[in-house]
């Protein structure tokens, strides 16, 4: 039964994904948020799935004991170890700031959150990936942190941006070092869209404003895009970012 951990599962984009997954009755799925009692929305799928379907965990990134207390729960559920980590949590926590306004604790905590949360995740749950068959990470990272596309996500923030571009680098060693490309692990790097979720309506303003033609996508259509591009994706020496369409994103 192929198994994925999902991050972010609450809601948004890492909700649609589950949902996906688990139209496939042999797919296993362990979903997480912050704290999963209070999602209405993991609670309603836990009544309709038996546990060896979807199981849920809380999970507060900036924990360190969160994440090793997941990594311990998950390898008792999985004796056969994960097949495939989606790491998709994140936070923005604020939108559109001008340069000289960067606030720097919300830098601290965003790199915490979206940048070495993530990192701390992949070193926990290496040992079970190992364990699986699919040996797949998947992040969903974001067009903000590319370098080359800067200009297109000024809208978005500063402290979003590094915090991204700084987890696109760490899964770029991670996919070609020597540790996961020979031992058979894909690292996939996913810029989702831009997404009606609650991450996604908070620039709604701004993109009206800046951009306003740019294409909003609903969860359900990137996490359908998301999933297609993981499944397709491969062992690869030099890790590919791609755009939900399957076309290649810029560094
Ligand atoms: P949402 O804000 O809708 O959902 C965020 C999810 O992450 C929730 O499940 C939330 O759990 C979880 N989360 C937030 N903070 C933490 C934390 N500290 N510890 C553990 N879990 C946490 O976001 P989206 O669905 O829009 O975004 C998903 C991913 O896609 C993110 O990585 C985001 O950066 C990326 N992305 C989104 C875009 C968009 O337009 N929406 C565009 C580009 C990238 P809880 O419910 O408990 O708070």
């Amino acid at each position: 039964m192929p198994s994925f951990l999902v991050t972010g599962a609450s809601r948004g984009i890492g909700l649609a994904i589950i949902q996906k997954l688990l139209q496939d009755p042999d797919n296993l799925v362990i979903a997480t948020a912050r704290d999963v009692s209070v999602s209405k929305a993991l609670q309603d799928l836990r009544k309709t799935y038996p546990r060896d379907r979807l199981a849920s965990f809380s999970l507060i990134l900036e924990t360190p004991s969160s994440i090793d207390d997941l990594a311990r729960d998950a390898a008792a559920l999985l004796p056969n170890g994960l097949d495939c980590l989606i790491s998709n949590a994140g936070v923005a926590y604020e939108q559109g700031v001008p340069i000289q306004d960067l606030d720097i604790d919300l830098l601290e905590k965003s790199l915490q959150v979206n940048s070495v949360a993530p990192v701390r995740l992949v070193c926990a749950f290496l040992p079970l990936i190992r364990k699986g068959n699919g040996k797949k990470i998947v992040f969903i990272t974001s067009g903000a942190g590319s370098m080359g596309d800067a200009p297109s996500y000024m809208v978005s923030s500063l402290s979003y941006s590094m915090s991204k571009a700084a987890l696109n680098m760490y899964e770029s060693f991670a996919s070609c070092g020597t540790a996961l490309f020979p031992e058979g692990f894909t690292v996939v790097l996913i810029h989702p869209g831009w997404v009606e979720t609650d991450m996604g309506n908070d620039l709604n303003e701004l993109m009206k404003t800046y951009h306003p033609d740019f294409p909003k996508i609903s969860a359900e259509e990137s996490a359908e895009a998301c999933l297609r591009i993981a499944a397709g994706a491969k062992p690869e020496p030099a890790i590919k970012f791609y755009n939900y369409d399957g076309t290649e994103a810029l560094w």
